[in-house]
């Protein structure tokens, strides 16, 4: 097998429109090049070749495909010589083959992905029902032709799915197994996109491995994504990384959105180098795979509550990758989407231009909501810049964040260091690690379900606590996504945590006492717990620090006893057998 990245190197540093200008006769028009198509033998010049994306796409017979496909379908070569073909074109060198080398296994999970997403782009162009689709595309500004670019598709409901993928004799075990269809409880299948305009997802080798289809009118989730297969790990892809990697090195920065549509109002204005990943928060190992690709990450999300907050936890996550991670921030009721529509690309770039600083970003907010105003403002406002200063990997960075907390929360930096990193003085974890040993408290679940009870309360309790201070799992789910408004993202365990509450209800106890309660009782939770890691940092520290460390474990029981009212309360509530513990 050649390796891949000599199949990549090989791919960037080919000639695409002078290999493809061998067999047809192309001319330049704006950034593209046309030419009459090798494929159905057309006379008229619908024939496109993109170098950017570099990528070939006929609008009559829709052919599509980069360097190697072209030499495969041309040619009629086989993957591997089409590589060595156009690795001697460029001069670079394949080592020759070692050992025997079997097709991959995968081969016909591949091969059914492909058939498909040639279906759905089929359905979007022609067929009657995706009428809405393609209504729904004009709505936004997209032509049918963009579309087509991007290979977009539509799922109809029905069964006319299944029935062309056995015309085209695709076993239903390799369709199950790709993710296409899915099998019904009474043993039918029924195909898994249904009613949905379709975006590929593809590999790093560009070849389509799965579908994220967005719902079309009324109906849950919005966006329904290809289940995990042998060819679709969705933690390990990012959406348009196969594209945007080319451009990454020459903009010096990955622009990461929310969503699909997101990437292709960008990539229609112009910007390549723009990822998103697959429906849920940014992974760890998608960090690490952009990581590999640029320094500099631009987050672009929405500016709302639930934007900002998963801007925020993208952000520790490229952080913890030892990325510079910057936030564009868009005027006010603008997300990417309608800020290019409405006042052109020439705006966007000035958006990714005035981008801050991550860390610098959360100051900002924080100190438009006053935080920095009262002492135990500022206490909580240091409790939300912790995780940001935590996960910057990068020595440097991590040392100017000290510094700027330190100075923007009036402390001394040598204090904020050690709280920053317990580890250097005393080896007690600063926060338990969430497991599923932790007992649901009394306190958690009261947020929870003020939150379901919506508005005023749900934005009352993301203003108050963060997701962090939740220690028991199924709540902390819980919270965060009735804090993105993303009820759709929950595990089972979650969701029929969920559903149970909602069963519940707020029950009769006013909600402003619940609330204030709840959260005294988390801040009190909070510093309980500082105070015994402030002992056992006295246990181990020389004398001459001792009472430096007992003065400032004094001031935070001090702080902890102003809530003790209401602690009081909940001691006693826990007595009576309420699991607040
Ligand atoms: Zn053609």
């Amino acid at each position: 097998m050649i390796p891949e990245e000599v199949i990549e190197q090989v791919r960037e540093a080919a000639d695409l429109v002078g290999i493809i200008g061998e067999h047809v006769e192309l001319k330049r028009t704006g950034a593209d090049y046309r030419g009459p198509c090798p494929f159905h033998g057309g006379t008229h010049r619908n024939f496109a070749v993109i170098p950017k994306k570099g990528m070939f796409y006929c609008f009559v017979c829709h052919e599509a495909g980069d360097v190697y496909t072209f030499f495969m379908k041309k040619l009629g070569m086989d993957y591997p010589t089409a590589v060595r073909e156009v690795a001697r074109r460029v001069g670079i060198t394949i080592p020759e083959r070692t050992g025997p080398t079997g097709p991959d296994p995968r081969e016909p999970l591949f091969a059914a992905v492909a058939t498909a997403a040639d279906w759905f782009a089929r359905q979007l162009r022609e067929s009657p029902e995706a009428e809405v689709a393609r209504r729904y595309l004009e709505s936004r500004r997209v032509t049918l032709e963009q579309a087509q670019i991007q290979g977009l598709g539509f799922g109809p409901r029905g069964s006319g799915f299944l029935d062309a993928m056995k015309g085209l004799a695709l076993r239903e075990e390799v369709l199950l197994e790709a993710g296409l269809i899915v099998k019904r409880d009474d043993g039918s299948k029924i195909p898994r996109f249904r009613g949905r305009l379709l975006f590929p997802i593809h590999d790093m080798r560009s070849r389509i491995v799965a579908f994220s289809g967005r719902i079309l009118g009324e109906g849950e989730p919005k966006y329904l994504n290809s289940p995990e297969t042998p060819i679709f790990h969705k933690g390990q892809l990012l959406y348009n990384l196969h594209v945007a990697r080319h451009a990454t090195r020459k903009a010096e920065r990955a622009i990461l959105v929310e969503g699909q549509f997101d990437v292709l109002r960008l990539s229609l204005a112009g910007f390549e180098e723009v990822v998103a990943p697959l429906g849920t928060g940014l992974t760890d190992d998608q960090a690490a795979l952009l990581q590999r690709h640029t320094a500099h990450v631009v987050l672009l999300y929405d500016s709302d509550d639930a934007g900002l907050r998963a801007t925020f936890r993208a952000g520790d996550v490229l952080l913890r990758h030892k990325l510079r991670v910057s936030v564009a921030t868009l005027p006010e009721g603008e997300d990417p989407d309608t800020l290019v529509q409405n006042k052109g690309a020439a705006a966007l770039e000035h958006a990714l231009k005035d981008s801050v600083d991550v860390l610098e970003r959360k100051i900002q907010i924080l100190e438009r909501k006053g935080f920095f105003g009262s002492l135990p403002g500022r206490r909580r406002a240091l409790d939300r810049l912790l995780p940001t200063i935590r996960a910057a990997a990068d020595p440097i960075t991590r040392d100017l964040y000290v510094s700027r907390v330190a100075e923007v929360a009036g402390i001394r930096k040598d204090v904020l260091q050690r709280e920053v990193d317990p580890k250097e003085t005393v080896t007690v974890p600063y926060r338990p690690v969430p497991s599923l040993t932790v007992l649901p408290s009394n306190a958690e679940k009261s947020l929870v379900l003020l939150m379901m009870s919506g508005q005023p309360w749900l934005s009352k309790v993301t203003e108050a606590v963060d997701g962090e201070e939740f220690e028991f799992p199924v709540y902390r789910a819980l919270f965060e996504a009735l804090a993105d408004d993303a009820p759709d993202r929950l595990d089972e365990t979650a969701a029929r945590a969920y559903e149970s509450l909602q069963a519940e209800g707020l029950g009769n106890e006013p909600p402003d006492l619940m609330f204030e309660r709840a959260v005294n009782w988390l801040e009190a939770r909070r510093l309980d717990r500082e105070i015994t890691r402030k002992q056992q940092e006295i246990d181990l520290a020389p004398e001459a620090d001792k009472a430096r460390l007992t003065l400032e474990k004094r001031a935070l029981a001090n702080e902890r006893n102003a809530k003790r009212p209401t602690w009081k309360v909940l001691e006693s509530a826990r007595r009576k057998g309420a699991p607040g513990s």
